[in-house]
């Protein structure tokens, strides 16, 4: 990425409808947290407008929350899940042996199911419960994950300015992957300038 990158401005929105319903959706969050344009966003943050009591992400947490360590019984596939409490407060478990970039990745994405109000069904197992939802549910809270960390406008204006996924991400405390994601689903991929 070059040293100096300038933003100015701007409410680009992307051209997919979708992808455009939901850049507005996170970018009122975003400026509700105080988020400026082209500035990171701590999806952490989005606990204090969602009915969301705690959100476990380290194993301190875990630890604290349970009362016993719960190292080990993370299986790396499983990513993260939103767990319906009492009282309508949702518990929200990330998985603690990702890293920190893709837990706040994760934290995005499932911030993304309570905003639409997306009903999972959650299946207990012995282990870390199971939530499934639909694949068209999926992709809306990826979005949304991808457009709060990712803003459209700004990363308009960092690739016109020949920035890398790798410059991108280090700037917005994501992973590499994470840009990718969502350079496609908003159609700004062959923008990127590749290494
Ligand atoms: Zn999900």
């Amino acid at each position: 990425m070059k040293k100096y990158i300038r933003l100015r401005y701007s409410n680009d929105l992307p051209g997919i409808p979708l992808q455009r319903d939901i850049e507005k959706l996170a970018l009122a969050d975003r400026r509700t947290l105080g988020c400026r344009f082209g500035e990171p966003c701590d999806p952490r943050q989005l606990i204090k407008f969602n009915d969301v009591k705690k959100i476990l992400e380290t194993h301190d947490e875990y630890t604290a929350h349970y009362g016993r360590s719960v190292k080990g019984e993370f299986e790396d596939r499983w990513s993260g899940a939103t767990l319906c409490i009492n009282n309508g407060y949702n518990l929200i478990m990330i998985n603690p042996e990702h890293s920190l970039s893709r837990r706040t990745f994760t934290i995005a994405h499932e911030f993304g199911h309570l905003v639409f109000n997306h009903h999972a069904i959650i299946i207990a197992t012995e282990r870390m419960p199971q939530s499934r939802y639909n694949d068209e549910q999926e992709l809306e809270a990826h979005s949304y994950g991808l457009a709060v960390l990712l803003p459209y406008a700004p990363l308009l204006q960092i690739l016109r300015q020949s920035a890398t996924a790798q410059g991108i991400a280090l700037h917005y405390g994501v992973s590499i992957a994470a840009v990718e994601m969502r350079l496609k689903i908003t159609g700004l991929w062959e923008m990127l300038t590749k290494e």
